[in-house]
Protein backbone atom coordinates (compact mmCIF):
# COMPACT_ATOMS: atom_id res chain seq x y z
CA UNK A 1 0.00 0.00 0.00
CA UNK A 2 1.35 3.59 -0.82
CA UNK A 3 1.44 5.62 2.20
CA UNK A 4 -0.84 8.55 1.99
CA UNK A 5 0.44 11.86 1.70
CA UNK A 6 -0.97 14.52 3.92
CA UNK A 7 -0.52 18.28 5.00
CA UNK A 8 -0.71 19.87 8.85
CA UNK A 9 -2.07 23.22 8.44
CA UNK A 10 -1.75 24.62 11.73
CA UNK A 11 -3.43 27.67 13.92
CA UNK A 12 -0.54 29.55 15.18
CA UNK A 13 -0.66 29.58 18.91
CA UNK A 14 0.18 27.17 21.65
CA UNK A 15 -3.29 25.51 22.61
CA UNK A 16 -3.63 24.95 18.62
CA UNK A 17 -0.19 24.09 17.37
CA UNK A 18 0.53 21.55 20.01
CA UNK A 19 -2.21 19.16 19.37
CA UNK A 20 -2.12 19.27 16.06
CA UNK A 21 1.85 18.60 15.49
CA UNK A 22 0.74 15.75 18.31
CA UNK A 23 -1.88 14.37 15.99
CA UNK A 24 0.52 14.51 12.67
CA UNK A 25 3.27 12.27 14.65
CA UNK A 26 0.42 9.83 15.36
CA UNK A 27 -0.36 9.77 10.92
CA UNK A 28 3.44 9.27 10.66
CA UNK A 29 3.97 6.41 13.45
CA UNK A 30 1.57 4.71 10.66
CA UNK A 31 4.41 4.63 7.88
CA UNK A 32 2.65 7.79 6.07
CA UNK A 33 3.88 10.89 5.10
CA UNK A 34 3.05 13.79 7.43
CA UNK A 35 4.37 17.78 6.51
CA UNK A 36 3.40 20.35 8.99
CA UNK A 37 2.99 23.79 7.25
CA UNK A 38 4.04 26.38 9.38
CA UNK A 39 6.02 29.61 9.62
CA UNK A 40 10.04 29.76 10.47
CA UNK A 41 9.57 30.62 14.41
CA UNK A 42 7.06 28.17 15.18
CA UNK A 43 9.04 25.50 13.14
CA UNK A 44 12.16 26.16 15.51
CA UNK A 45 9.63 25.16 18.53
CA UNK A 46 8.28 22.31 17.07
CA UNK A 47 11.60 20.50 15.45
CA UNK A 48 12.68 20.88 19.26
CA UNK A 49 9.75 19.01 20.98
CA UNK A 50 9.41 16.96 17.35
CA UNK A 51 12.25 16.54 15.62
CA UNK A 52 10.97 13.66 13.32
CA UNK A 53 8.52 15.51 11.58
CA UNK A 54 8.81 16.70 8.23
CA UNK A 55 7.91 20.43 7.90
CA UNK A 56 7.65 23.37 5.28
CA UNK A 57 7.71 27.15 6.62
CA UNK A 58 5.88 29.70 4.56
CA UNK A 59 7.02 33.37 5.49
CA UNK A 60 4.77 35.26 8.57
CA UNK A 61 5.07 39.14 7.73
CA UNK A 62 5.90 40.10 10.57
CA UNK A 63 8.26 42.56 8.98
CA UNK A 64 5.28 44.14 6.80
CA UNK A 65 2.87 44.64 9.93
CA UNK A 66 5.44 46.35 11.94
CA UNK A 67 5.69 43.09 14.25
CA UNK A 68 8.28 42.85 16.62
CA UNK A 69 11.00 40.01 15.25
CA UNK A 70 9.99 36.16 16.94
CA UNK A 71 6.09 37.13 17.21
CA UNK A 72 4.40 34.76 14.73
CA UNK A 73 1.80 32.93 17.30
CA UNK A 74 -0.98 34.93 19.79
CA UNK A 75 0.93 32.81 22.07
CA UNK A 76 4.02 34.77 22.19
CA UNK A 77 1.94 37.69 22.83
CA UNK A 78 1.01 36.98 26.66
CA UNK A 79 2.47 40.20 27.69
CA UNK A 80 1.38 42.26 25.19
CA UNK A 81 -2.04 42.49 23.97
CA UNK A 82 -1.46 45.48 21.41
CA UNK A 83 0.24 43.52 18.79
CA UNK A 84 -3.23 41.23 19.04
CA UNK A 85 -4.80 42.80 15.84
CA UNK A 86 -1.56 42.50 13.79
CA UNK A 87 -1.00 39.20 14.53
CA UNK A 88 -4.48 38.13 13.33
CA UNK A 89 -4.16 40.30 10.07
CA UNK A 90 -0.46 38.50 9.79
CA UNK A 91 -2.22 35.14 10.40
CA UNK A 92 -4.77 36.01 7.41
CA UNK A 93 -2.29 36.54 5.39
CA UNK A 94 -0.44 33.25 5.51
CA UNK A 95 -3.66 31.91 3.04
CA UNK A 96 -1.66 32.71 -0.20
CA UNK A 97 1.63 31.37 0.28
CA UNK A 98 -0.46 28.23 1.97
CA UNK A 99 -2.25 28.27 -1.10
CA UNK A 100 0.09 28.30 -3.48
CA UNK A 101 2.92 25.54 -1.99
CA UNK A 102 -0.40 23.28 -1.73
CA UNK A 103 -1.47 23.63 -4.96
CA UNK A 104 2.20 22.93 -6.58
CA UNK A 105 2.47 20.04 -4.48
CA UNK A 106 -0.60 19.01 -3.95
CA UNK A 107 -1.35 15.93 -1.23
CA UNK A 108 -4.08 13.03 -0.51
CA UNK A 109 -5.61 14.87 2.15
CA UNK A 110 -5.00 17.97 3.98
CA UNK A 111 -5.86 18.37 7.79
CA UNK A 112 -6.18 21.73 9.00
CA UNK A 113 -7.45 23.63 12.02
CA UNK A 114 -10.82 24.21 11.64
CA UNK A 115 -10.09 28.15 11.95
CA UNK A 116 -8.96 28.20 8.55
CA UNK A 117 -12.13 27.60 7.04
CA UNK A 118 -10.97 28.47 3.38
CA UNK A 119 -9.03 25.30 3.36
CA UNK A 120 -12.04 23.21 2.20
CA UNK A 121 -12.62 25.27 -0.62
CA UNK A 122 -8.65 24.79 -1.91
CA UNK A 123 -9.70 20.90 -0.90
CA UNK A 124 -12.51 20.93 -2.86
CA UNK A 125 -10.71 22.83 -5.92
CA UNK A 126 -8.41 20.11 -5.71
CA UNK A 127 -10.31 17.28 -5.61
CA UNK A 128 -8.86 16.08 -2.18
CA UNK A 129 -10.62 15.61 1.10
CA UNK A 130 -9.89 17.99 3.95
CA UNK A 131 -10.39 17.35 7.69
CA UNK A 132 -11.00 19.52 10.30
CA UNK A 133 -8.66 19.74 13.40
CA UNK A 134 -11.40 20.97 15.76
CA UNK A 135 -9.02 21.71 19.41
CA UNK A 136 -12.55 21.68 21.23
CA UNK A 137 -14.56 18.69 23.14
CA UNK A 138 -16.95 17.58 21.26
CA UNK A 139 -19.42 18.25 24.12
CA UNK A 140 -18.68 22.29 23.86
CA UNK A 141 -18.86 21.89 19.44
CA UNK A 142 -22.26 20.59 20.43
CA UNK A 143 -22.88 23.28 23.44
CA UNK A 144 -21.92 26.10 21.10
CA UNK A 145 -24.39 24.83 18.29
CA UNK A 146 -27.12 24.68 20.58
CA UNK A 147 -26.57 28.38 21.78
CA UNK A 148 -29.84 30.44 21.49
CA UNK A 149 -28.58 33.98 20.90
CA UNK A 150 -32.08 35.10 20.44
CA UNK A 151 -33.19 33.99 24.03
CA UNK A 152 -32.52 36.00 27.15
CA UNK A 153 -31.22 33.49 29.05
CA UNK A 154 -28.55 31.63 26.40
CA UNK A 155 -26.35 30.12 29.27
CA UNK A 156 -29.33 27.89 29.64
CA UNK A 157 -28.39 25.15 27.43
CA UNK A 158 -31.35 22.65 27.28
CA UNK A 159 -31.01 20.90 24.01
CA UNK A 160 -27.86 18.57 24.46
CA UNK A 161 -27.36 15.65 25.88
CA UNK A 162 -27.27 16.91 29.71
CA UNK A 163 -28.94 20.32 29.72
CA UNK A 164 -26.19 22.85 31.31
CA UNK A 165 -26.60 26.17 32.75
CA UNK A 166 -23.41 28.58 31.99
CA UNK A 167 -22.27 30.51 35.28
CA UNK A 168 -21.63 33.05 32.28
CA UNK A 169 -23.42 34.51 29.50
CA UNK A 170 -21.66 33.76 26.31
CA UNK A 171 -20.43 36.83 24.68
CA UNK A 172 -22.53 37.49 21.57
CA UNK A 173 -19.96 38.30 19.09
CA UNK A 174 -17.78 35.35 20.04
CA UNK A 175 -20.94 32.95 19.54
CA UNK A 176 -21.31 34.19 16.13
CA UNK A 177 -18.02 33.62 15.10
CA UNK A 178 -17.61 29.84 16.92
CA UNK A 179 -21.09 29.14 15.44
CA UNK A 180 -20.01 30.14 11.72
CA UNK A 181 -16.82 28.40 12.10
CA UNK A 182 -18.37 25.43 13.34
CA UNK A 183 -20.49 25.78 10.08
CA UNK A 184 -18.05 26.00 8.24
CA UNK A 185 -16.22 22.74 9.21
CA UNK A 186 -19.35 21.08 7.70
CA UNK A 187 -17.94 21.72 4.27
CA UNK A 188 -14.49 19.43 5.63
CA UNK A 189 -14.52 15.13 4.98
CA UNK A 190 -14.88 14.88 8.62
CA UNK A 191 -13.39 16.28 12.25
CA UNK A 192 -10.70 15.34 14.25
CA UNK A 193 -11.01 15.77 17.91
CA UNK A 194 -8.38 15.79 20.50
CA UNK A 195 -10.04 13.93 22.84
CA UNK A 196 -11.25 10.21 23.41
CA UNK A 197 -15.08 8.90 22.93
CA UNK A 198 -14.93 7.39 26.40
CA UNK A 199 -14.62 11.78 27.94
CA UNK A 200 -17.14 13.05 25.34
CA UNK A 201 -19.45 9.94 25.49
CA UNK A 202 -21.18 7.90 22.91
CA UNK A 203 -24.55 10.67 23.58
CA UNK A 204 -22.40 13.05 21.97
CA UNK A 205 -20.70 11.89 19.34
CA UNK A 206 -24.25 10.74 18.12
CA UNK A 207 -25.72 13.96 18.82
CA UNK A 208 -23.39 15.78 16.97
CA UNK A 209 -23.68 13.36 13.61
CA UNK A 210 -27.42 13.76 13.93
CA UNK A 211 -27.82 17.12 13.96
CA UNK A 212 -25.08 18.01 11.15
CA UNK A 213 -24.78 14.40 9.60
CA UNK A 214 -20.98 14.96 10.19
CA UNK A 215 -18.23 12.24 10.96
CA UNK A 216 -16.42 12.75 13.92
CA UNK A 217 -12.97 11.45 14.48
CA UNK A 218 -11.87 10.89 18.36
CA UNK A 219 -7.98 10.50 18.26
CA UNK A 220 -6.16 11.47 21.45
CA UNK A 221 -5.46 12.62 24.12
CA UNK A 222 -2.38 13.78 21.74
CA UNK A 223 -0.58 14.08 25.10
CA UNK A 224 -0.65 10.59 25.86
CA UNK A 225 0.22 9.25 22.00
CA UNK A 226 3.24 10.58 21.03
CA UNK A 227 6.61 8.65 21.52
CA UNK A 228 9.19 10.80 23.04
CA UNK A 229 11.53 11.84 25.80
CA UNK A 230 10.32 13.94 29.12
CA UNK A 231 12.85 16.63 27.46
CA UNK A 232 11.19 16.85 24.13
CA UNK A 233 7.68 16.80 26.53
CA UNK A 234 9.15 19.74 28.29
CA UNK A 235 9.47 21.93 25.25
CA UNK A 236 6.16 21.69 23.80
CA UNK A 237 4.41 24.30 22.93
CA UNK A 238 7.76 26.56 23.76
CA UNK A 239 11.27 27.02 25.42
CA UNK A 240 10.44 26.08 29.16
CA UNK A 241 11.54 28.90 31.61
CA UNK A 242 12.81 26.29 33.67
CA UNK A 243 14.65 23.28 33.84
CA UNK A 244 12.50 20.41 34.04
CA UNK A 245 14.92 18.30 36.44
CA UNK A 246 14.58 21.18 39.04
CA UNK A 247 11.02 21.40 38.60
CA UNK A 248 10.95 17.25 38.90
CA UNK A 249 13.55 17.11 41.94
CA UNK A 250 10.99 19.93 44.11
CA UNK A 251 8.44 17.90 43.21
CA UNK A 252 9.90 14.05 44.44
CA UNK A 253 10.19 16.11 47.69
CA UNK A 254 6.97 16.16 48.06
CA UNK A 255 4.29 13.85 49.21
CA UNK A 256 1.45 12.46 47.08
CA UNK A 257 -1.70 14.29 46.16
CA UNK A 258 0.01 17.29 48.17
CA UNK A 259 0.80 20.20 45.29
CA UNK A 260 -1.78 22.30 43.59
CA UNK A 261 -0.53 23.04 40.28
CA UNK A 262 -2.00 26.45 38.80
CA UNK A 263 -2.27 27.76 35.02
CA UNK A 264 -4.18 29.53 32.93
CA UNK A 265 -2.39 28.28 29.68
CA UNK A 266 -0.85 30.26 27.00
CA UNK A 267 -3.54 33.42 26.54
CA UNK A 268 -4.62 34.64 29.80
CA UNK A 269 -3.05 37.27 31.79
CA UNK A 270 -4.54 38.24 34.64
CA UNK A 271 -4.50 42.19 36.08
CA UNK A 272 -2.07 41.97 39.09
CA UNK A 273 -4.56 42.43 41.74
CA UNK A 274 -6.30 39.12 40.30
CA UNK A 275 -2.85 37.40 40.64
CA UNK A 276 -2.55 39.02 44.24
CA UNK A 277 -5.70 37.78 45.54
CA UNK A 278 -4.82 33.93 44.42
CA UNK A 279 -1.19 34.60 46.17
CA UNK A 280 -3.56 34.94 49.45
CA UNK A 281 -6.24 32.27 48.61
CA UNK A 282 -3.10 30.06 48.47
CA UNK A 283 -1.40 31.19 51.37
CA UNK A 284 -4.36 30.88 53.00
CA UNK A 285 -4.90 27.45 52.15
CA UNK A 286 -1.78 26.45 53.35
CA UNK A 287 -1.44 24.00 50.81
CA UNK A 288 1.97 23.26 48.57
CA UNK A 289 1.95 24.68 45.04
CA UNK A 290 3.19 25.46 42.01
CA UNK A 291 1.83 28.67 40.29
CA UNK A 292 2.45 29.56 36.29
CA UNK A 293 2.92 33.42 36.16
CA UNK A 294 3.35 35.30 32.83
CA UNK A 295 6.98 36.49 31.67
CA UNK A 296 6.93 40.05 32.68
CA UNK A 297 6.32 39.18 36.14
CA UNK A 298 9.61 38.51 38.13
CA UNK A 299 11.80 40.15 34.93
CA UNK A 300 15.28 40.83 36.56
CA UNK A 301 14.72 44.82 36.66
CA UNK A 302 10.86 44.63 38.25
CA UNK A 303 11.36 46.84 41.55
CA UNK A 304 9.95 45.42 44.71
CA UNK A 305 7.24 48.03 44.18
CA UNK A 306 6.05 46.44 40.76
CA UNK A 307 5.90 43.39 42.31
CA UNK A 308 4.37 44.23 45.47
CA UNK A 309 1.11 45.24 43.09
CA UNK A 310 0.88 41.49 42.35
CA UNK A 311 2.35 39.19 45.34
CA UNK A 312 2.08 40.20 48.35
CA UNK A 313 5.59 41.11 50.69
CA UNK A 314 7.51 38.50 51.52
CA UNK A 315 5.32 36.13 49.92
CA UNK A 316 8.33 34.25 48.62
CA UNK A 317 10.42 33.89 51.27
CA UNK A 318 7.70 32.64 53.48
CA UNK A 319 6.27 30.05 51.15
CA UNK A 320 10.42 29.19 50.13
CA UNK A 321 9.68 25.90 50.81
CA UNK A 322 6.01 25.31 50.02
CA UNK A 323 5.82 26.70 46.56
CA UNK A 324 7.05 27.25 43.16
CA UNK A 325 6.19 30.03 40.99
CA UNK A 326 7.02 29.46 37.31
CA UNK A 327 7.47 32.86 35.61
CA UNK A 328 6.78 31.71 31.97
CA UNK A 329 6.08 28.47 30.17
CA UNK A 330 5.93 25.89 32.85
CA UNK A 331 6.64 22.01 31.83
CA UNK A 332 2.99 21.25 32.22
CA UNK A 333 2.62 17.46 31.01
CA UNK A 334 5.65 16.60 33.25
CA UNK A 335 4.15 18.02 36.19
CA UNK A 336 0.67 17.23 35.64
CA UNK A 337 2.37 13.52 35.24
CA UNK A 338 4.03 13.83 39.06
CA UNK A 339 2.45 11.87 41.52
CA UNK A 340 3.19 14.66 44.41
CA UNK A 341 0.46 16.68 42.35
CA UNK A 342 -3.24 16.50 43.87
CA UNK A 343 -4.99 18.99 41.85
CA UNK A 344 -4.92 21.64 38.96
CA UNK A 345 -6.58 24.87 38.93
CA UNK A 346 -6.84 25.23 35.47
CA UNK A 347 -8.87 28.07 33.05
CA UNK A 348 -10.51 24.91 30.97
CA UNK A 349 -8.63 25.20 27.93
CA UNK A 350 -9.49 22.23 26.04
CA UNK A 351 -5.78 20.81 25.81
CA UNK A 352 -5.30 21.64 29.58
CA UNK A 353 -8.03 19.75 30.46
CA UNK A 354 -7.75 16.60 28.44
CA UNK A 355 -3.81 16.68 29.85
CA UNK A 356 -5.37 17.01 33.61
CA UNK A 357 -7.46 13.77 32.62
CA UNK A 358 -4.43 11.86 31.30
CA UNK A 359 -2.71 12.30 34.56
CA UNK A 360 -5.87 11.41 36.41
CA UNK A 361 -5.36 15.19 37.85
CA UNK A 362 -8.92 16.90 39.57
CA UNK A 363 -9.60 19.97 38.24
CA UNK A 364 -10.35 23.44 40.20
CA UNK A 365 -12.32 25.23 37.34
CA UNK A 366 -11.51 28.79 36.60
CA UNK A 367 -12.82 29.86 33.33
CA UNK A 368 -11.87 33.05 31.65
CA UNK A 369 -12.80 33.02 27.50
CA UNK A 370 -13.35 31.03 24.69
CA UNK A 371 -15.27 28.00 24.80
CA UNK A 372 -13.63 27.34 28.24
CA UNK A 373 -17.47 27.80 30.01
CA UNK A 374 -18.86 25.20 28.71
CA UNK A 375 -15.95 22.67 29.20
CA UNK A 376 -16.25 23.41 32.99
CA UNK A 377 -19.74 22.17 33.29
CA UNK A 378 -18.30 19.19 30.97
CA UNK A 379 -15.64 18.76 34.37
CA UNK A 380 -17.75 19.45 37.11
CA UNK A 381 -21.39 18.80 36.30
CA UNK A 382 -21.12 15.81 33.89
CA UNK A 383 -18.17 13.58 34.38
CA UNK A 384 -17.83 14.82 37.94
CA UNK A 385 -13.90 15.40 38.39
CA UNK A 386 -13.77 18.91 39.23
CA UNK A 387 -15.31 21.76 41.53
CA UNK A 388 -15.76 25.13 40.27
CA UNK A 389 -13.77 27.93 41.58
CA UNK A 390 -16.70 30.29 40.82
CA UNK A 391 -16.01 32.13 38.17
CA UNK A 392 -18.80 34.52 36.45
CA UNK A 393 -17.06 36.66 33.97
CA UNK A 394 -16.63 35.58 30.42
CA UNK A 395 -13.95 38.04 29.22
CA UNK A 396 -12.81 38.37 25.40
CA UNK A 397 -10.68 41.42 24.95
CA UNK A 398 -8.58 41.45 28.10
CA UNK A 399 -9.42 42.36 31.74
CA UNK A 400 -11.65 45.83 32.22
CA UNK A 401 -12.27 47.70 34.37
CA UNK A 402 -15.28 46.06 35.05
CA UNK A 403 -13.67 42.86 35.78
CA UNK A 404 -15.29 40.76 38.77
CA UNK A 405 -12.20 39.54 40.58
CA UNK A 406 -12.13 36.41 42.55
CA UNK A 407 -11.56 36.38 46.17
CA UNK A 408 -9.01 34.98 48.23
CA UNK A 409 -11.92 33.49 50.03
CA UNK A 410 -13.58 31.90 47.11
CA UNK A 411 -10.18 30.36 45.83
CA UNK A 412 -9.18 28.73 49.56
CA UNK A 413 -12.71 27.32 49.98
CA UNK A 414 -12.54 25.64 46.64
CA UNK A 415 -8.72 24.49 47.06
CA UNK A 416 -10.39 23.06 50.82
CA UNK A 417 -13.17 21.57 49.15
CA UNK A 418 -10.92 18.89 46.98
CA UNK A 419 -7.73 19.32 48.38
CA UNK A 420 -9.04 18.11 52.58
CA UNK A 421 -9.94 14.89 51.70
CA UNK A 422 -13.74 14.88 52.56
CA UNK A 423 -15.65 12.44 50.98
CA UNK A 424 -16.74 14.28 48.16
CA UNK A 425 -13.07 15.58 47.09
CA UNK A 426 -12.15 11.23 47.42
CA UNK A 427 -15.10 10.46 44.83
CA UNK A 428 -14.41 13.29 42.55
CA UNK A 429 -10.43 11.77 42.68
CA UNK A 430 -11.53 8.58 42.02
CA UNK A 431 -13.54 8.99 38.82
CA UNK A 432 -10.59 11.50 37.53
CA UNK A 433 -8.66 7.75 38.39
CA UNK A 434 -11.23 6.30 36.30
CA UNK A 435 -11.33 8.90 33.34
CA UNK A 436 -6.97 7.93 33.19
CA UNK A 437 -7.48 4.93 32.84
CA UNK A 438 -9.86 5.24 29.88
CA UNK A 439 -7.60 7.88 28.51
CA UNK A 440 -5.15 5.33 28.51
CA UNK A 441 -6.94 2.16 27.00
CA UNK A 442 -8.46 4.66 24.54
CA UNK A 443 -4.34 5.30 22.61
CA UNK A 444 -3.65 1.36 22.82
CA UNK A 445 -3.58 -0.94 20.44
CA UNK A 446 -7.43 -1.93 20.12
CA UNK A 447 -8.34 0.72 22.31
CA UNK A 448 -11.10 3.75 21.18
CA UNK A 449 -8.33 6.46 19.82
CA UNK A 450 -6.37 3.81 18.32
CA UNK A 451 -9.60 2.06 16.55
CA UNK A 452 -10.33 4.99 15.15
CA UNK A 453 -6.54 5.87 13.77
CA UNK A 454 -6.88 3.05 11.38
CA UNK A 455 -10.32 3.58 10.50
CA UNK A 456 -9.34 7.14 9.63
CA UNK A 457 -6.82 5.85 7.46
CA UNK A 458 -8.57 3.48 5.68
CA UNK A 459 -10.94 6.17 4.76
CA UNK A 460 -8.80 8.35 3.37
CA UNK A 461 -6.88 5.31 1.04
CA UNK A 462 -10.07 4.87 0.04
CA UNK A 463 -10.80 8.33 -1.08
CA UNK A 464 -7.58 8.55 -2.92
CA UNK A 465 -7.76 4.79 -4.68
CA UNK A 466 -11.15 5.82 -6.08
CA UNK A 467 -9.51 8.70 -7.55
CA UNK A 468 -6.93 6.51 -9.25
CA UNK A 469 -7.59 5.32 -12.92
CA UNK A 470 -8.31 1.53 -12.46
CA UNK A 471 -5.28 -0.73 -14.48
CA UNK A 472 -8.23 -1.85 -17.18
CA UNK A 473 -9.41 1.85 -17.65
CA UNK A 474 -8.33 2.57 -21.56
CA UNK A 475 -5.78 5.46 -21.30
CA UNK A 476 -6.09 8.94 -23.44
N1 LIG B 1 1.21 24.95 28.28
C1 LIG B 1 2.46 24.58 28.76
N2 LIG B 1 3.06 25.41 29.65
C2 LIG B 1 2.50 26.57 30.09
C3 LIG B 1 1.24 26.93 29.59
C4 LIG B 1 0.61 26.10 28.69
O1 LIG B 1 2.99 23.52 28.40
O2 LIG B 1 3.12 27.26 30.90
C5 LIG B 1 0.57 24.08 27.26
C6 LIG B 1 -0.48 23.18 27.88
O3 LIG B 1 0.11 21.97 28.31
C7 LIG B 1 -1.45 23.01 26.73
C8 LIG B 1 -1.36 24.33 25.97
O4 LIG B 1 -0.12 24.91 26.34
O5 LIG B 1 -1.02 21.96 25.89
C9 LIG B 1 -2.46 25.29 26.33
O6 LIG B 1 -3.62 24.92 25.68
P1 LIG B 1 -5.05 25.11 26.34
O7 LIG B 1 -6.04 24.61 25.35
O8 LIG B 1 -5.10 24.47 27.66
O9 LIG B 1 -5.20 26.65 26.59
P2 LIG B 1 -4.94 27.97 25.70
O10 LIG B 1 -3.52 28.32 25.90
O11 LIG B 1 -5.26 27.61 24.27
O12 LIG B 1 -5.85 28.96 26.31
Amino acid sequence: MEPLKLYFIHYPTAGHMIPLCDIATLFASRGHHATIITTPVNAQIIRKSIPSLRLHTVPFPSQELGLPDGIESLSSLIDDIRHFPKVYHAISMLQPPIEQFVEQHPPDCIVADFLFPWVHDLANKLNIPSVAFNGFSLFAICAIRAVNLESSDSFHIPSIPHPISLNATPPKELTQYLKLMLESQLKSHAIIINNFAELDGQDYIRHYEKTTGHKTWHLGPASLISCRTAQEKAERGMKSAVSMQDCVSWLDSKRVNSVLYICFGSLCHFPDEQLYEIACGMEASGHEFIWVVPEKKGKEHESEEEKEKWLPRGFEERNAEKGMIIRGWAPQVIILGHPAVGAFITHCGWNSTVEAVSEGVPMLTWPVHGEQFYNEKLITEVRGIGVEVGAAEWTTTGFGERYQMLTRDSIQKAVRRLMDGADQALEIRRRAKHFQEKAKQAVRVGGSSHNNLTALIHDLIRLRDAKLPSPDTPKG
